[in-house]
């Protein structure tokens, strides 16, 4: 078991008066889905991504997270465009704009999230895993959390690797690999080491510690239909379009124990964090559990102001 101690510290938030030979300059980002139905409470937590960069004089960076190329069209990402600029939000690098990290998309970004998948096996931090959700949710340790969270992945296919990799295993390159045959889709997971502590400092929310094995177990980096996990990604994005601050909703908070496993792994510089507390209604029913949240688009169709919005945070 590690210490926290051993693990890299993140670079304190970038607060107060800029100092040019301590920071970097400020590099945040918005990193939408092009769902089509950016809601209220992704408005609230761009705006403070937005005004934190602005008070540093940052740049903002916007990314397109159109990783699942399936589900979104080009006719949502220039609906999320436009809603996000009624609404007041400027960028200075995007996939409209471009910029010296471009690509935005992440849809043209594969190869950057190929050759960290890469990375990671020949480092020997990830195995295969064929368990399916319900394998997962039947065998799991822990009941699902309340949050949104995934369930604790029993480890299943975490020990077959482990017999398999003291037999040859290690050091295969991707393609080589036939596990366990061709046909069979699998996706990589990453390995954590369970009562390892996590702890960063969240601009936010302070003091933050988790356990890796308790609060999450072994999570996956690419997907059994070939598309890099969320957690991957992001890392991947935001390590090389040098983010220095990421701002998010809370609901991400234990996600960030996991990416800091990821930038460690990958040997990157993780960024500062910044956790936004998540919005609710009267009832304190989270915004988006709601299935009437508005829409930006629907604000915007039926004449609201975003200014008058906004005065109501
Ligand atoms: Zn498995």
């Amino acid at each position: 078991m590690k210490s926290s101690e051993e693990f890299p510290v993140t670079p304190a938030p970038v607060s107060g008066i800029p100092h040019p030979a301590a920071h970097p300059p400020y590099r945040g980002r918005l990193a939408p889905s092009p769902t089509g139905h950016l809601h209220l409470g992704h408005a609230r937590t761009f705006w403070t991504a937005q005004q934190r960069a602005r008070e540093r004089g940052g740049t903002l960076v916007l990314r397109n997270e159109d990783m699942d190329a399936l589900r979104f069209k080009l006719e949502f990402v220039s609906a999320m465009l436009e809603d996000l600029r009624w609404f007041g939000f400027t960028w200075q690098e995007g996939p409209d704009c471009g910029g010296p990290f471009g690509p935005y998309n992440q849809s043209e970004r594969s190869q950057f999230y190929r050759s960290a998948l890469d990375q990671l096996r020949s480092g020997g931090f990830i195995y295969p895993c064929t368990c399916s959700r319900k394998d997962i949710a039947a065998a799991a340790r822990a009941p699902h959390a309340a949050d949104d969270d995934e369930p604790i992945y029993p480890g299943t296919c975490r020990w077959k690797s482990e017999a398999r990799s003291q037999k040859s295993g290690v050091g295969v390159p991707i393609s080589d690999l036939r596990f366990p045959t061709s046909d069979l889709r699998f996706s990589w997971r990453f390995r954590v080491s369970d009562g390892e502590s996590i702890s960063f400092t969240d601009g936010c929310f302070g003091p933050q510690q988790f356990v890796a094995g308790k609060d999450f177990g072994d999570f996956v980096v690419w997907r059994h239909d070939d598309v890099p996990a969320y957690q991957l990604a992001v890392v991947v994005d935001d390590a090389a379009m040098q983010i220095t601050e990421v701002v998010r909703g809370a609901d991400l908070l234990k996600s960030t124990a996991r990416q800091l496993l990821l930038y460690r792994a990958l040997g990157l510089q993780a960024p500062a964090f910044f956790h936004c507390p998540l919005m609710t209604d009267e009832a304190g029913i989270r915004l988006a559990k709601r299935h009437d949240a508005l829409s930006l688009r629907t604000l915007r169709t039926r004449g609201d102001i975003p200014v008058q919005l906004r005065e109501q945070w």
